[in-house]
């Protein structure tokens, strides 16, 4: 087994330009999943020889893997907040920039209280589904315009037993005039003519989850600008934002009525999250 495992993590390393560590890191996880094993299995059997079946499943995996589609796709899953999630390409894979925006969510929802939450745009529901497991009173609401987005999110609350109301919504189209103690989202906010978005895992994910018009901001201005209609006084809003846009996020949150706002960094130092409090 060891040598398929090392032929693989050389075809990875080559062809996605990964290091070495990350390569043979990849190739276990693939094989644990092919395998239906777990990595300290492994470990253990490495030198066990592998029947025809194995070595079929773990090649058609890698195979897709050479072509660049995300390991998360390939598993179905993705950790985020210490929990796993399903995924699928109908979502963004969460990714750990968004813990961020999670932490300050939490840092505003006392455990105590039972705060009305909105998560726009939820995808996999990995924000929405982490607050309500983090705040158990927390009644939190999650909107998406996909349909097939917001069955992967029903499932991820359903396995990790959480609750979360769902709605098919196109940002706060179907809300009506429903207002929120907190408002959270991750919108898209790449540019449309980013070279990033033809690298890497981002090729396979939804386009419609990342790209944003000519300077990435077209979703973050339509949120801010009808956001605070859907805040209770006092209420916060936080969005996240690219590595690039603090400034202009916080100058279209100061336009729409929010006071003082303010950005905070993510693990790699990046202003990633914007927000504030909407006026008593
Ligand atoms: N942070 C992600 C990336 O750069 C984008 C996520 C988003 O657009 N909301 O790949």
């Amino acid at each position: 087994m060891v040598d398929s495992l090392v032929a693989a993590s050389h075809e990875l390393a080559a062809a996605l330009g990964l290091e070495k560590r990350e390569a043979r890191l990849e190739a276990r996880v693939l094989a644990a999943f092919a395998w239906n094993v777990s990595p300290a299995w492994l470990i253990a059997h490495d030198t066990d020889p592998l029947n025809d079946t194995h070595v079929a499943a773990f090649e058609a995996l890698v195979s897709r893997r050479l072509e660049g589609v995300p390991i998360a796709y390939l598993v179905g899953a993705r950790e985020f907040y210490g929990r796993p999630f399903l995924v699928s390409p109908d979502v963004l894979i969460p990714r750990p920039d968004t813990e961020l925006l999670v932490e300050r969510a939490l840092a505003c929802m006392p455990p105590g209280q039972a705060m009305a939450v909105l998560d726009l745009g939820t995808g996999s529901g990995c924000i929405a589904t982490t607050l309500a497991l983090e705040r158990p009173l927390a009644r939190v609401t999650a909107v998406d315009r996909s349909p097939a987005a917001l069955a992967i999110a029903q499932r991820n609350t359903d396995i990790l037993n959480a609750r979360v109301e769902f709605l098919t919504s196109d940002w706060f189209a179907s809300l009506a005039s429903r207002r929120f103690d907190l408002i959270v989202s991750n919108p898209p906010y790449i540019a449309a003519a980013d070279p990033h978005l033809a690298r890497g895992d981002v090729r396979f994910e939804p386009l419609s989850a990342l790209a944003a018009g000519q300077d990435g901001l077209d979703d973050l201005r339509r949120l801010s600008r009808t956001a605070c209609a859907h805040l209770k006084p006092g209420g916060t809003l936080l969005l996240e934002h690219g590595y690039d846009q603090s400034d202009a996020v916080q100058a279209l949150l100061r336009e729409s009525g929010i006071r003082l706002p303010q950005s905070w960094a993510d693990l790699s130092g990046i202003l990633r999250v914007s927000g504030g409090a909407l006026s008593e």
